[in-house]
Formats: structure tokens, C-alpha cells, sequence
């Protein structure tokens, strides 16, 4: 067994730490994540500038770059061998509902996922690391689960789990869900420049909006762990005859 761990939070930050904590006696671990915090980076590939590849003293490997470029590049370039999965985490923050559109750490497994590989992104609800050691353990209950008896099912699979920062987070159940929505982003924060120019700080996230049984906003509202399976399909498969009305009637000229 072949494990690449990544993360979005950066190779330093304690989260990562957790999960290579919980993953151990499994198999064989590589860690490759990025430099710097690269939250909030999505699925972005670095494609202006070449990719370093350094060595941390505890063995861990960081990448100037996304968690894409971290995994992408773990799996084209520098590991020998394809890792039988591919993990992310443990997030400093929930990636719930919309989140997981914006999340560096689901976009680090997803891209595991897009090679083939199944995939699991792990984020704390709450930002802080308290009882990141719960969180760990759920991590590994997770995966001693998950690989004792996976899907049957010939696709890859991508999971993404989000844990109550709870101290009794292990004792917790666990919640198949679906995600979310959130309200639009609160307002950008404007400030002034020693310049005296306009700035603008991207806002906070909205408050859930759709949060109804069944979503991951409920579970974890309710003190359950949510294990939502994703896709990537951004098809709006029930409106393609529409716009085939609309837009077929005839040749643009
Ligand atoms: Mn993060």
C-alpha cells in the first residue's frame, strides 16, 4: 500500500502532521505539499514558472507551488511508483457545500482522483487545531474502514470528510451526506493604501443557506462526521435539451 499525503495549509502546518500520524503502520507514506499556505487555491496549476522540489529534514518533500501542482507533479514526476491513494489534510477550517469548489485541500485529492487514483480530503469544521488528535483518529477509523472493504466499484472514488473539532470527535457517528450551499460571500473588505489607494480583502465565506437533512452542514450542525462522495461532472445534465432548443435552430453565422 502507497499512500501520498498532501495538503493545502502548507508541509509545516500541524495538520498534515496528524494525518501522517494517522495513516502510520498502513503502508508506505509520501508527503509532497506545498511551501506555503496555498488555502483557497482551487485546482490552479503553476504552468508560467518551473516547480522546485525540496527535502524537509523529517523526510516530508514541499513544492513552491498549489496542492495541485504538489500531487500533479508527485504523480508525473517525482514518485517511482503510483500511489494506491492519495490523501489531503487535515484542513485547518471546514470545506463544506461551495467550499469544495474554492478548497486547496479537496482540490489536492481531486487531482489524485482525476489520475485514477481513489482519494480522500479531510478538514476540521472549526479553524484552530484544537483536537486535532480526535481528528486523526477519526481519519484513520475512516480509512481502516475504507480500505478494509472499498466500493465495488471499477472508477476511482473521491471522498470528502469533514470532523467536528471535538475532543470525543472519534466517538462520534458517521454521516454519508451531500453538499450544501452556502449564501453569497460577505462583502469584500476595503481599506486604504499607505498610497492612498483603494484594497480590498476577499470577504468571509456566506453562513450555510441550503443546511437540510441529508447535507454536510446538517451533520456536522448535529455532531456527526460528514463523508460526502464527489464528483467532477459540471455538466447541468437536465438543461442540455434546453439549451439544444435554444441554440441549434441553426448555423451561427
Ligand atoms: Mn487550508
Amino acid at each position: 500500500m502507497r499512500i501520498l499525503i498532501a495538503n493545502d495549509d502548507g508541509y509545516l502546518a500541524p495538520g498534515l502532521e496528524a494525518l501522517v500520524r494517522a495513516c502510520a503502520g498502513l503502508g508506505e507514506i509520501d508527503v509532497v505539499a506545498p511551501e506555503q499556505n496555498a488555502s483557497g487555491t482551487s485546482n490552479s496549476l503553476t504552468l508560467n514558472r518551473p516547480l522546485s522540489v525540496f527535502s524537509a529534514p523529517n523526510g516530508y518533500r514541499y513544492v513552491n507551488g498549489t496542492p495541485s501542482d504538489c500531487v500533479h507533479v508527485a504523480l508525473t514526476g517525482v514518485l517511482r511508483q503510483r500511489p494506491d491513494l492519495v490523501l489531503s489534510g487535515i484542513n485547518n477550517g471546514a470545506n463544506m457545500g461551495d467550499d469544495t469548489l474554492y478548497s486547496g485541500t479537496v482540490a489536492a485529492a481531486m487531482e489524485g482522483y482525476l489520475f485514477g487514483v481513489p482519494a480522500i480530503a479531510f478538514s476540521l469544521v472549526e479553524r484552530g487545531w484544537e483536537h486535532l488528535d480526535a481528528a486523526a483518529r477519526v481519519a484513520r477509523a475512516i480509512l481502516e474502514r475504507v480500505l478494509a472493504a472499498p466500493p465495488r466499484s471499477a472508477a476511482p472514488w473521491l471522498l470528502n470528510v469533514n470532523i467536528p473539532n471535538r475532543a470525543d470527535a472519534d466517538r462520534l457517528p458517521l454521516a454519508v451526506t451531500r453538499l450544501g450551499r452556502r449564501h453569497s460571500s460577505k462583502p469584500a473588505i476595503r481599506q486604504t493604501n499607505p498610497r492612498g489607494e483603494p484594497i480590498y480583502w476577499i470577504g468571509p465565506a456566506g453562513d450555510a443557506r441550503e443546511a437540510g437533512d441529508g447535507t454536510d452542514f446538517h451533520a456536522t450542525a448535529v455532531g456527526r462526521i460528514s463523508v460526502t462522495p464527489l464528483q467532477i461532472d459540471l455538466t447541468e445534465h437536465r438543461m442540455v435539451g434546453a439549451w439544444r432548443d435554444v441554440l441549434a435552430a441553426g448555423a451561427v453565422e
